[in-house]
């Protein structure tokens, strides 16, 4: 039932007015919290189907703020990105992830890490360039660097986002669109934009067991995938049933809670050491 105004006001203006605050506070100490040690890479692994191959990590931002506690990205990256502080966000988490690569490398295991990208930086025409020299500086070959971008973003204006995107997949990066399915793509497009990847919503594999609809559409996802010569990636992946279907669809890769959690540097270590040994 509706409320009056009145009573509606009285009780949001002092959240808004919470919101505001932390919002203000996340953005301005940001910077501060990227180089004190506060803001790190967690990294959660992605297996070949059916084989379990360890493939790559997806970079997964975390912040431990001193007064707020752990925040997620989805607490914090809206507000850095609005703040248009996301380039030290990109860089930071691509520098930590190559760094990982290199030093897998250097052990004879080749993973590749996957970086989310925030649609701002497809407005930026030098942003390959600082790709590249981030590859070069760390010694790790293009291939092994997969750069996530949301269906939503790409789509928004897939006109804009192309110069970049061709740029970027130029230098021979591994492209992804993320949380594919949300959005309302034109399947044309998918066609006409450099992509090599597609990354089905969790929402759809979550429901896969339970849904007839997420399954047709998880599925369908798979085969427009396989027909555009795309890897289909599944994330959200929790159980063997989830598992055992995309096996059986002809999914590519598989990420979620099944194989591993996101991972600390460390714990990422002592996992690969337990699958490679
Ligand atoms: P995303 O790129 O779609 O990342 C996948 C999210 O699903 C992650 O949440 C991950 O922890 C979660 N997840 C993984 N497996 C499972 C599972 O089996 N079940 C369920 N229920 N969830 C699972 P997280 O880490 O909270 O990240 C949220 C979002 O924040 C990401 O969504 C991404 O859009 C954004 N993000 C994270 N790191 C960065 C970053 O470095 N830069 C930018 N621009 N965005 C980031
Ligand atoms: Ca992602
Ligand atoms: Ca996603
Ligand atoms: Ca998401």
């Amino acid at each position: 039932a509706a409320r009056s105004s009145g009573e509606a006001v009285r009780e949001y203006l002092p959240t808004m007015g919470q919101i505001f605050l932390r919002r203000f506070q996340l953005v301005t100490q940001f910077r501060q919290a990227l180089e004190t040690g506060q803001v790190k890479v967690h990294y959660q692994p992605k297996v070949a189907l059916p084989s379990r191959q360890v493939l790559g990590v997806e970079a997964l931002v975390r912040w431990r703020h001193p007064e707020f506690g752990k925040l997620d990205p989805d607490e914090f990256v809206p507000a850095v990105e609005a703040a248009g502080l996301v380039d030290a966000l990109t860089g930071f988490v691509m520098d930590q992830s190559l760094q990982r690569v290199r030093k897998w490398l250097d052990r004879g295991l080749r993973i590749s890490a996957a970086v989310n990208l925030s649609v701002r930086s497809l407005d930026d025409a030098s942003f390959p360039e600082r790709v590249a020299e981030a590859l070069t500086r760390h010694g790790v070959p293009p291939e092994l660097l997969t750069l996530e971008l949301t269906e939503s973003g790409v789509m928004a204006d897939p006109q804009r986002a192309l110069p970049v995107l061709r740029a970027l997949h130029a230098l021979g990066v591994v492209l992804a669109v993320d949380d594919f399915g949300t959005g309302y793509s034109s399947l044309a497009y998918l066609r006409q934009l450099p992509v090599d990847e597609v990354k089905i919503d969790k929402s759809f594999v979550l429901g896969m067991g339970t849904d007839l609809g997420d399954h047709a559409v998880v599925r369908s996802i798979v085969e427009l995938g396989h027909s555009l010569g795309l890897t289909v990636v599944a994330e959200g992946v929790e159980d063997d049933l989830a598992r055992d279907q995309l096996n059986a669809m002809g999914c590519d890769v598989a990420q979620g809670y099944l194989i591993s959690r996101p991972l600390s540097e460390s714990r990422l270590e002592a996992w690969l050491q337990a699958r490679t040994t």
